[in-house]
């Protein structure tokens, strides 16, 4: 077995199931990409490996959304489990199962969870009064409260004292303790396995796991008792297993003892504090990892789904491709801290690491050996010490990938990754194919040069694989190879065959100038808003103050007048649509802001330089004019 190279095991990684309240958005694109690129690269390492995401459609705000969007909760849970699937479809996410919760193969696994616990004296009839938030769907202590506000949302709960089920988990608080404090990877990165032993400092309440029927219809029934539903985290958790086909299915048998989840840190309680000790009171063992990640912010907020900064992910997808879109939130968010995202940020990293580092590689590759070596990989010849350090690059290259992936640091792989692109960028600018393609002498030399680079090809059209499917497959294709190579049959170097003929392709990432005007909303518009623009974008507008000389009808038009303007030293003649609302003669001597740099138009046979602003409602016009007097030309801003 080549050197860092993961042994061949079972992998099995859930998202969280996506809350089907809202459509998805840059949080839940981000989790499923992440889950993507450490399911892909499992593959890649020849491991078996099962890949789960799906949706969470009970609860109260489920019931309340479908009433506001006037339909049937089952047929709203439809419409937006399907807007999850055909994004994660066009994002080209390779989940091997969608769970639902509202399937009857999930409602069998709760119910069947519920009587087992019931039965096994793990759940009690009681009382519980409290401050309730409907947005987060839960009870809070007043200790979580910030100055009396849920601290997700920001609003006051309502109190609210009702009979319920409750499931016996303050039982298992000093278990719960003990097992992580024993599995120092339980809970990671490190942060977060702190901030749950710090909420395990205070005492454990029972959990509240179902809701009256007279307050929700909208859930599983308790099994026990028909007055009643299951609580919808409950509920959600169970899909885990229940996806696998537990309890006897043959993948829950072969996966689940090898289960890893992926969530975002707002729902860490629920999984590091509810999940484990629901696990233990079922006789169900415990998961190995749970992996937590920060959020995205744009504009300072927080991405929610229920708090609502929208980004249109997959917008940024069609500018950008989606190998870009993916690249970057790799590469800027370092594992479970936050990041900001911009489009800014975006096209740098797009200009930067993928058209000129990687993309200016594989480019500059193919064209070498089209032209010097007539589009076949030649024979190398003895490999020189800068042949040697390009392999030994390699090597120490995928270790850190290897090591940084146990870890979901994404971040620190690519970084390993782009620096042996650095290595192989300088390695073709010292060695100067070109030069050494003038003097013959040196034919041997070249052949061993090129030889190199198209096995660095290789090597990238695997190993980005994961990161860059699009783009592995077109390195691959330009190589005419097919399907990626595993991981542990990258090295040893020297596998690309001489005779290999290669494809000149289209330029991988073209450079983009900067960001296009049709860029997602830094923070969320309304539906009928048009998009944001940056500062740079209204900076080119040229406003001035200009004075109107003269004013006359335009010929057979009954909307047009035809006004002569002065703009500081110069007179222009533009052309006006308000001939309905102005007198000619109303407007001499009046002082108007008009648009100065506006492309010239005909209209009516009259050219016009420029337009003059107003702002209209129903029937009413209005020109926008100055409260104090300002010279012609004055700039407006
Ligand atoms: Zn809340």
């Amino acid at each position: 077995m080549a050197p860092g190279t993961p042994p061949r095991r079972v992998f099995y990684l859930t998202t969280p199931i996506y809350y089907v309240n809202a459509t998805p958005h840059l949080g839940h694109a981000y989790s499923t990409i992440v889950a993507d690129t450490m399911c892909r690269y499992r593959r890649l390492a020849g491991d078996e490996v099962f890949f789960l995401t799906g949706t969470d459609e009970h609860g109260d705000k489920i019931a309340q959304a479908a009433a506001k969007a006037g339909e049937t909760p089952q047929g709203y849970t439809d419409r937006i489990s399907a807007t999850f699937r055909a994004q994660w479809g066009a994002l080209g996410i390779t989940y091997d199962d969608f769970i639902r919760t509202t399937e009857p193969r999930h409602a069998g696994v709760v119910q069947a969870v519920l009587k087992r616990l019931h039965d096994a004296g793990e759940i009690y009839f009681g009382e519980y009064g409290g401050p309730y938030c409907y947005g987060c769907e839960r009870f809070y202590t007043e200790k979580e409260l910030v100055d009396g506000r849920c601290p997700q949302h920001g609003t006051e709960p309502t109190f609210l004292k009702e009979p319920n089920y409750f499931f016996r988990m303050s039982r298992y608080q000093e278990w719960l303790v003990g097992h992580i404090e024993a599995n120092p990877d339980f809970i990671r990165p490190e942060r977060y396995r702190n901030e749950v032993l710090g909420m395990l400092r205070d005492p454990l309440q029972d959990l509240s796991i179902s809701r009256p029927k007279t307050r929700l219809q909208w859930g599983i029934p308790l099994p026990f008792d028909q007055n009643f539903v299951t609580y919808v985290w409950f509920d959600a958790l169970l899909n885990y297993v229940s996806a696998l086909g537990w309890p006897d299915g043959p993948r829950f048998q072969t996966f689940w003892p090898y289960a890893q989840h992926l969530i975002a840190k707002d729902i860490l309680k629920p999984h590091a504090i509810y999940w484990p000790t629901m696990l233990k009171a079922a006789g169900i063992p415990l998961y190995r990892h749970l992996n937590v990640h920060g959020y995205w912010t744009l504009a300072g907020g927080k991405i929610s789904k229920s708090v609502g900064k929208v980004v249109e992910a997959l917008k940024v997808t069609e500018t950008y491709g989606r190998d870009a879109f993916r690249y970057f939130v790799l590469r800027e968010m370092p594992f479970g801290l936050d990041a900001s995202f911009s489009e800014e940020a975006l096209v740098e990293r797009l200009n930067a690491d993928l058209a000129n580092d990687l993309g200016n590689f594989v480019s500059r590759t193919v064209a070498m050996l089209t032209s010097f070596a007539r589009g076949v990989v030649p024979e190398a010849g003895p490999l020189g010490p800068a042949e040697t350090a390009i392999e030994d690059g390699l090597t120490r290259m995928l270790r850190t990938v290897h090591a940084a992936m146990e870890e979901f640091a994404f971040q620190r792989a690519l970084v390993a990754v782009w620096e042996w692109i650095a290595a192989l960028n300088r390695y073709v600018d010292a060695q100067a194919p070109w030069a050494l393609a003038k003097d013959p002498a040196q034919a041997g030399r070249l052949a061993t040069v090129l030889y190199t680079l198209a096995e660095a090809l290789r090597v990238l059209g695997s190993l980005l694989d994961p990161f860059l499917p699009d783009s592995a497959a077109a390195i691959r294709r330009q190589l005419g190879l097919g399907g990626a190579t595993r991981l542990p049959d990258l090295e040893p170097w020297g596998r690309v065959a001489a005779g290999t003929r290669v494809e000149k392709a289209a330029a991988l990432f073209p450079r983009v100038e900067a960001p296009r005007a049709a860029a997602p909303a830094p923070r969320a518009r309304s539906e009928a808003a048009p998009p944001w623009i940056t500062i740079e974008e209204f900076r080119r507008l040229d406003l001035r103050v200009a004075e109107v000389l003269e004013a006359e009808p335009v010929p057979k038009s009954k909307k047009l007048l035809k006004l002569t303007v002065k703009l500081g030293d110069e007179t222009r003649t533009l052309v006006a649509g308000i001939a309905e609302h102005y007198r000619p003669e109303a407007l001499r001597g009046r002082k108007v802001v008009v648009v100065a740099n506006l492309e010239p138009a005909t209209l009516m046979g009259v050219e016009s330089n420029g337009m003059v602003l107003a702002g209209s409602e129903g029937d009413t016009l209005a020109l926008l004019t100055l409260d104090r007097d300002l010279p012609p030309g004055a700039k407006v801003r």
